[in-house]
């Protein structure tokens, strides 16, 4: 495997880098003090296509590899996570899942505004009562004439109240689990369809999240995405390329805390001298180093996978698993790096630290993802 960044690859890291460095990071700790980013950035991404990466052009993507998808969330992800995190369920749940399972009319109906930013989409899976057993859910869909009716309710659902469309997973056999889910794509104007922002959050502050409620929601039968009973299989496919973002980003936040930590032991003084020349100063970023550079290559190995075209579950959970863990890793040791002053708001361990916390628990935990590791090395599935 040769993980040389190719020439458009390479170009499009400058272009992401310098986009982030003008108009994500300067603005990013404003952001989080208000609980919102702007929608207009969105528009911006969707222009320089960054939303749209590796959909075909055909769909109104960019057409690019996993790596390239990689790329710009990793860089979006070193900015900041709450804007990474929009973008991921946008690209990674939401386009890639309607570009593996819908149907023609559904690809030509949503994934040109989604690529362009027109259209936000969520992914509707967790419930109150079902977050890592989602076979378990309870919200229902009824057959209704030549329609279907959805009713229950979602929480912790990422741009829960910024999206047009929502993949809603419900059940169509109470008591069947994982045999009888089903997938749909609902308008969020439908009637009987509202929302609530979440507040709260430790972190993410930026990025919308909230609850769905579905009252006695009827969609078409045209709503069904792929066929019913595939619902949990569709799921889990969208998380295996869910979890790859979450992953990307992650290198990211890993690799801004080591920037960070670096710059920062150069400059403060203590004993008379730079922090930096202290071995256990040295020890810290060197451990940082290393794990920037395992969860990066873990990332690569698995959006090469992605590019054969060949199942990448595994190398996902190995990467998300690895990668989530490393930033947080790396995070918390940037505030020990900056001593008092990284437990103040003024430096940015402390965002990124809160920014990345969540990433070991959305899109599957890390128990989660041992469990998967698990169940590939012993063939028995530890979680049923
Ligand atoms: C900010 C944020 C954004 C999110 N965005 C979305 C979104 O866009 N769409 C969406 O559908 N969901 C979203 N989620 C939900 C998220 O995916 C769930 O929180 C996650 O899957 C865990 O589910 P839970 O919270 O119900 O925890 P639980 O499933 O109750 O787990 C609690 C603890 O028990 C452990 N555990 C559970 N089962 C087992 C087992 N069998 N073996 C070992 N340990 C186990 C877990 O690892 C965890 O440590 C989001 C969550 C957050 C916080």
């Amino acid at each position: 495997m040769d993980f040389s960044l190719s020439e458009e690859q390479r170009m499009i890291k400058d272009s992401v880098r310098k986009f982030a460095q003008e108009r994500i990071i300067p603005y990013a700790h404003q952001w989080d003090h208000e609980g919102k980013f702007p929608r207009e950035l969105l528009y911006k991404m969707g222009e320089l296509g960054y939303l749209g990466v590796p959909i075909p052009e055909e769909y109104g993507g960019a057409g690019l590899d996993y790596i390239s998808e990689a790329i710009v969330f990793e860089e979006v992800g070193y900015a900041d996570s709450s804007v990474r995190t929009t973008l991921s369920v946008q690209m990674s749940l939401v386009e890639l899942t309607i570009l593996k399972w819908g149907t023609e009319a559904q690809k030509q109906k949503y994934l040109p505004n989604l690529c362009s930013g027109q259209s936000i989409g969520c992914f509707g899976l967790t419930e109150p009562n079902a977050g890592s057993d989602a076979g378990n859910i309870s919200t229902s869909a009824k057959r209704s004439g030549d329609g279907w009716v959805l009713s229950g309710q979602k929480v912790w659902i990422s741009n829960g109240t910024w999206a047009d469309v929502a993949i809603v997973f419900a059940q169509t056999e109470p008591g069947s689990k994982h045999r009888g889910m089903a997938a749909f794509l609902v308008d969020t104007k439908t009637s009987g369809f509202t929302s609530r922002k979440m507040t709260g959050k430790l972190g993410l502050k930026a990025s919308d999240t909230g609850e769905l409620f579905l009252d006695n929601v009827q969609v078409p039968e045209s709503a069904l995405l792929g066929k019913v009973g595939e619902g949990f299989k569709i799921a889990m496919s969208a998380l295996d390329n869910g979890r790859y973002g979450v992953a990307s980003g992650c290198v990211g936040t890993a690799q801004r805390a080591l920037d960070v930590s670096v710059r920062y032991a150069k400059e403060r003084i203590a004993f008379d001298k730079p922090i930096a020349s202290f071995q256990m100063v040295q020890d810290m970023l060197a451990q940082m180093k290393v794990d920037v550079e395992a969860a990066r290559l873990l990332v690569y190995n698995a959006g090469w996978v992605k590019n054969q075209g060949l199942v990448s579950t595994i190398p996902v959970s190995i990467a998300k698993l690895f990668a989530t863990e490393a930033a947080k890793r790396n995070a918390d040791m940037a505030i020990q790096v900056h001593g008092g002053y990284g437990y103040s708001d003024e430096y940015e361990p402390e965002k990124l630290w809160r920014d990345c916390r969540v990433a070991s628990l959305y899109e599957g935990t890390s128990q989660i993802q041992k469990l998967i590791i698990g169940r590939d090395l012993t063939g028995i599935a530890a979680f049923e």
